[in-house]
């Protein structure tokens, strides 16, 4: 639904707020519909005072999710009209992925609703809902693979949706079955995000592993794979001294051809993201999802035994229905007989339309909790005991930004085991160097997740 609310006829000077909810995923839907906003003569303002418009991007990823999502669209609905101010709001993403139909009814406050696989229209919702007209709506397409640059990382997804079904999650739901992006537009895309001074690309989607199994071979005919698709961005980075990192990889993901490319492949950074979400085989097969613990033993054994210096990352869930408390100490054990350097903790949460919400034996919230804070003070303790031992390496650290407190300033950067925006950083209080810039850094302390360096060399790329 668009109701007009201005008559303006130029989109130059019109000023856009981007509030985004959610995951690294959704960032990158943002700055997509950013670039592309940009292209057609909007400008983007981080006041709402100066907003000519709201584009809130939805996370529903969670109930909670949700619920936040929704509560900020309120808000800034509501701080407008206090200000007695028209400010139209679009919301986009997940929200209206998933509950589509029913929301404008339910939140008449909202302009208009652009749902995860229309964000690429979003120049047309928005100038409908201001009243500008387009001087070439063909514009959109020629901007396909548009970005806006900003730091020295940046997430480009591959694929979006999944074909997995896991019983806690409603991802299938909302983002549909899984697609990959083609190579022509991911390389394209990490060659300009390069260009623009990053230095860092992060490979994202929903399960990264199976990226090319609907996409066939190539003209070469080479199958396509991660792997290829890894190699590929590889020598793109390459001529920047640029890393290469790829998140959320299934346990079934780990491939030979995968893992010999993360370990020969300079650019391709040692660090393997699998989130198990639980060890027991019982509880995996009820989340729909297959392994066991000796299984996850074998692949880690493999792995480290293949890649030596590598870093782990993983993902527990706490209190899935039927989850019995000699279930949960596996879960703990497991995790703490792995020593995960990096451990990402969920509390379950049944989610409308997954299987896990019908489940009989839900897990008491209590229990839940109570679960997941001895989990999280587990990983705390591992992640915390992981990021010291880095101290007394001498390594690369991408320049991320400078940050000011208590009259304090600082160069803050990321080695190669921190995954921007997740890990904790590299805090360097001496010393000149612009974001983007690769500095060669001596690792002299360490606090919870962070690390102290100090700069050994400059190597501007
Ligand atoms: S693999 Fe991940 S995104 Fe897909 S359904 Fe399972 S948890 Fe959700």
């Amino acid at each position: 639904m668009v109701s007009p609310s201005s008559t303006s006829t130029i989109a130059r000077g019109k000023n856009v707020l981007f509030v985004t909810w959610g995951c690294a995923k959704n960032e990158v839907d943002t700055d997509r519909m950013r670039a592309l906003l940009l292209a057609h003569g909007y400008s983007e303002t981080t006041d709402s005072e100066t907003a000519d418009v709201a584009i809130v991007n939805t996370c529903s990823f969670l109930a909670s999710a949700t619920e936040e999502s929704i509560e900020t669209t309120l808000q800034i609905a509501e701080e407008a009209s206090a200000g007695v101010r028209e400010l139209p709001i679009v919301m986009c993403g997940c929200v209206p992925s998933r509950y589509g139909s029913q929301l404008p009814e339910q939140l008449p406050e909202v302009a208009a609703f652009v749902r995860a696989d229309e964000e690429d229209g979003i120049v047309g919702v928005v100038s409908e809902v201001l009243g500008v007209s387009l001087a070439s709506p063909s514009v959109i397409a020629a901007h396909g693979m548009l970005r806006t640059i900003e730091g020295a990382s940046a997430y480009v997804k591959i694929s979006d949706g999944c074909d997995r079904f896991c019983a806690f999650c409603a991802i299938p739901y909302i983002r549909g079955r899984y697609h990959s992006r083609s190579a022509d537009e991911i390389l394209s895309e990490v060659a300009s995000l390069m260009k623009g001074g990053v230095r860092e690309i992060i490979l994202i989607g929903q399960d990264t592993g199976i990226w090319g199994n609907d996409l066939g071979k190539t003209a070469d005919g080479e199958t396509l794979t991660l792997a290829w698709l890894m190699r590929q961005v590889a020598q793109v980075v390459h001529p920047y001294g640029g890393w290469v990192r790829v998140l959320y990889l299934q346990p079934e993901g780990m491939t030979d051809n995968l893992i010999a490319t993360i370990r020969d492949i300079p650019e391709c950074l040692p660090y393997i993201d699998i989130p198990i979400q639980h060890c027991n085989e019982r509880v995996l097969a009820s989340m729909g999802r297959s392994g066991s613990a000796d299984e996850l033993r074998v692949l880690f054994d493999r792995l480290r035994s293949e890649i030596p210096n590598m870093v782990l990352r993983t993902t527990g869930m706490c209190g899935f229905p039927g989850e019995t408390e000699e279930e949960s100490d596996e879960l703990y054990d497991f995790i703490q007989e792995q020593e995960f350097d990096y451990t990402s903790v969920f509390t379950y949460s049944p989610e409308e339309g997954t299987k896990g919400a019908h489940m009989p034996n839900q897990v008491p919230n209590e229990v839940k909790m109570e679960r997941t804070q001895r989990l999280i003070d587990l990983v705390e303790e591992l992640g915390f005991a992981a990021t010291a031992r880095h101290v007394g390496e001498r390594c690369e650290v991408i320049i991320d930004g400078v940050e000011e407190s208590d009259g304090i300033t600082e160069l803050i950067g990321h080695a190669w085991f921190q995954a921007p925006d997740s890990d904790g950083a590299v805090h360097i209080a001496e010393g000149e160097a612009r974001v983007g810039d690769i500095v060669l850094c001596d690792l002299v302390d360490s606090f919870c997740y962070e690390i102290i360096g100090e700069i050994v060399d400059e190597k501007n790329v």
